[in-house]
């Protein structure tokens, strides 16, 4: 037997950073995530049987599950030391069966950091399976599995196979396209301000008017506010009061999942996948030059702002140093969810000493940009608060009270660090005595619309998704990608806005199962679970108490299906010139199609006469719109709106960039000789680029470029990036590594 040890972990670049701090009596190996899964094709779970689950390998792990045991087989000493969260523990416990044999020393040890610092202490501490964790996990993966297996059917029936219902997916989307029916029937309304200019001490100061008899100034009359503008010239103004005073302002908390998807997004305009995607790499070990390869943030995956306490020193000694004692103020940080797992930490960096500057060198540019974001927000969070001196005068005259306001840094503390340009406000307020003569020389009024909620982004829908405790760090990028994937939601200018399927499928969806897919329902699952993991209730009962309402509606459903389908394909006013029978609007992968009602008998089709799409381009002859069309074929193209006066088209538009560099073109729909479609550069003839593949909107793993494309291959989905020819498969997941493992209750 071997005196070494042996270290598994999830990925080969964890295992390379690892291996850098080990000696020569440890050997890691990377299993690639998870390595069982339910099966695919069949519901795997044994309901009667207290919803027994039947993992079966993956069979994309057969090689990687072969090659662990054969080295496992020649060590005694065994690290699990998967990702320190649920999932991870589910994993440990999986390779723990694999492994498992007579005089076997299996430990599980957790990295939250992986540098020399958080190695040796997950070394110090080799621990056991959590299995509270392990059966958090199962029982969430039954949970996800009995909804998407049973619910997803009754989608491809209303509309097309491939769609999917998911128990928090749909919850997402739900919310979604309700922002989206608050925005549609929002009716904007009018109202004015009112602004005065007064000479006082020799300067024109501006000022609002705040109140009138008392009562909040706020009018939605024009004829009120031309009355009331009159009226103020003739009023005599006096000062009532001035005062000066101190406000703090305190720094956030440092990052924890949630925060940073909401931030990287409105800062730096990534997406949540993207930033977890980067924040990963971070976390696992980016190359510093002649250090090696280094962790440099602690795990991304937490719902907790707790710091360690070391961290907390090291972060004191840092600022004291460069910024002097009065900057000082550690602290730290509690969860606001009562649930979140305290064990885990904020995201922070694992050295304060490189700071961004520093290792800027050895970062690609998106790398830099969100380790800057990390770094400086936790700093901040350990720096003093900043103070602004605030000034404020306010004017009386008859029954209106005019108010100034001045906001000045006087310290600025964090901000030293987190620079800010919205905390100064107001323009000067003289220094003034008070019993100063006060002359109005103009009042104003300024009009202003309501307006209607906003969008959500991928930030703020993450932000949401957490506020209403739906959802896990693990879940909120997965969730979003899926419901681009299923075009369910679409990314326009930053926020994500519901596309008409969409819309149908939330609807349908919401009634069939309305305490289902709800928000409180669904956040008492996520609460369930994380009792579960604390051993504070048992799986059974959970999945019991779900499956008694969900089977309930089930069955109900199962006699109406029918009805339901039918009212989700309505009659159009046309008829099968096969047949006779009327023609019903049907959904299909491309959208809305004219299908005979006599399916199967009949099996015409027709392309649906829609309105026409307009499309964000003008026709470069005569400058009238450009709208979309479709051939005889089917085959789409843009053409002038002023047809048949103008006769120009052009190959549909891709939102995708030619891959070839350099180039500026975009990738746009043609058609070969044979009418097989293809992607060609509009540059063309300048630029000849061509694929068969579709273009896609992921982001190249390996290189970061956006010109994918998917390829199907013998019934494989993968994509491959134009840039450096990497490859990969439908499913790489967080991980980087194939694992059906769906977490956001997708099937
Ligand atoms: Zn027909
Ligand atoms: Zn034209
Ligand atoms: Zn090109
Ligand atoms: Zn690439």
């Amino acid at each position: 037997m071997n005196k070494k040890s042996l270290i598994i972990v999830e990925s080969p670049t964890k295992s390379r950073t690892i291996k850098r701090y080990l000696g020569r009596d440890f050997e890691v190996i990377a299993s690639g995530g998870h390595i069982v899964d339910l099966p695919e094709g069949r519901l795997g779970i044994d309901i009667e049987n207290g919803f027994e689950p039947k993992f079966v390998q993956i069979p994309e792990k057969r090689e990687i599950i072969k090659k662990l045991k054969e080295v496992a087989r020649k060590f005694t000493k065994i690290y699990l030391a998967s990702d320190p969260d649920r999932e991870g523990e589910a994993i440990a416990w999986h390779i723990y069966n694999l492994v498992n044999g007579e005089g076997k020393e299996i430990y599980r040890v957790l990295f939250n950091e992986i540098t020399r610092r958080g190695i040796e202490e997950g070394l110090k501490n080799p621990g056991q399976l959590d299995m509270n964790k392990v059966e958090a996990q199962k029982a969430r993966r039954i949970l996800d599995r009995l909804v998407g297996y049973l619910v997803s059917p009754i989608l491809w029936k209303a509309y097309y196979k491939g769609l999917s219902a998911g128990r928090v997916q749909t919850v997402a989307l739900r919310l979604i396209v309700e922002r989206e029916a608050e925005i549609e029937s929002f009716v904007p309304s009018f109202y004015w301000n009112i602004f005065g200019e007064f000479l006082i001490g020799g300067k024109i100061i501006r000022a609002k008017l705040v109140k009138l008899d008392g009562k909040k100034a706020r009018f939605e009359n024009e004829d009120e506010v031309k009355e009331l503008l009159e009226r103020l010239k003739e009023t005599v103004f006096t000062i009532d009061e001035l005062n000066e005073k101190e406000e703090r302002l305190s720094p956030q908390p440092p990052f924890i999942t949630s925060s940073l998807q909401l931030e990287a997004n409105q800062q730096l305009r990534f997406g949540s996948a993207k930033t977890m995607q980067i924040a990963q790499r971070l976390y696992e070990g980016v190359e510093l030059g002649s250090e090696g390869p280094t962790g440099l943030i602690t795990y991304m995956r937490t719902d907790s702002p707790r710091i360690a306490p070391e961290a907390i020193a090291s972060a004191k000694n840092f600022i004291v140093r460069e910024f002097g004692p009065d900057y000082s103020s550690p602290r730290n940080f509690k969860s606001k969810n009562k649930t979140a797992q305290e064990a885990h930490e904020a995201i922070r960096p694992t050295f304060i000493d490189y700071t961004p500057e520093k290792v800027r060198p050895y970062l690609r540019d998106d790398e830099y940009k969100l380790y800057n974001l990390i770094w400086r927000r936790f700093v901040a969070s350990q720096m003093s608060p900043a103070v602004l001196r605030v000034k404020k005068l306010t004017l009386k005259g008859d029954k209106a009270l005019f108010e100034a306001v001045e906001k000045r840094v006087s310290f600025d503390g964090w901000l030293k660090v987190m620079p800010r340009k919205d905390v100064e406000e107001g323009e000067g307020i003289p220094n003034l005595k008070g019993d100063e003569e006060v002359r109005a020389s103009s009042f104003e009024s300024k009009k202003e619309q309501t307006k209607p909620p906003a969008r959500f982004t991928e930030g703020s829908l993450v932000k949401e998704l957490e506020a209403k405790g739906i959802g896990r760090p693990s879940t909120y990028a997965p969730i979003i990608q899926t419901l681009i994937a299923r075009k369910y939601v679409e990314r326009q200018k930053g926020s994500l806005r519901p596309t008409e399927l969409g819309k149908e499928v939330a609807k349908l969806l919401v009634r069939l199962f309305p305490d289902i897919f709800e928000v409180h329902f669904t956040s008492r699952m996520e609460e369930s679970l994380d009792r579960i993991e604390n051993g504070d209730d048992k799986t059974i009962r959970v999945l019991t108490d779900f499956y008694t309402v969900f089977s309930e509606k089930l069955k109900r459903i199962e006699s109406e299906k029918s009805e339901i389908v039918a009212k989700t394909q309505p009659k159009s006013d046309e008829t099968c010139e096969k047949c006779g029978s009327p023609m019903v609007v049907r959904w299909g992968r491309h959208g809305k199609y004219l299908a005979c009602s006599a399916f199967p008998k009949c099996k015409n089709t027709r392309p649906l006469k829609s309105e026409e799409e307009k499309i964000d381009k003008l026709c470069p002859k005569c400058g009238s719109a450009m709208v979309v069309k479709y051939d005889r074929k089917g085959r789409r193209f843009i053409a002038c709106s002023a047809y048949p006066k103008c006769s120009y088209s052009e190959p549909y538009p891709t939102p995708y960039a030619c891959p070839v560099k350099d180039c500026g073109g975009i990738l746009v729909e043609k058609y070969s000789k044979k009418g097989k479609k293809f992607y060609g550069c509009s540059r063309y003839p300048d630029c000849k680029f061509a694929s068969w593949d579709e273009p896609s909107d992921k982001i190249c793993p390996n290189c970061g470029a956006r010109t994918t494309f998917t390829r199907a291959l013998r019934g494989k989905v993968y994509h491959y990036c134009a840039v450096c020819n990497h490859k990969w498969r439908e499913t790489e997941n967080k991980k980087g590594v194939a694992k059906p493992e769906s977490e956001t209750g997708d099937e």
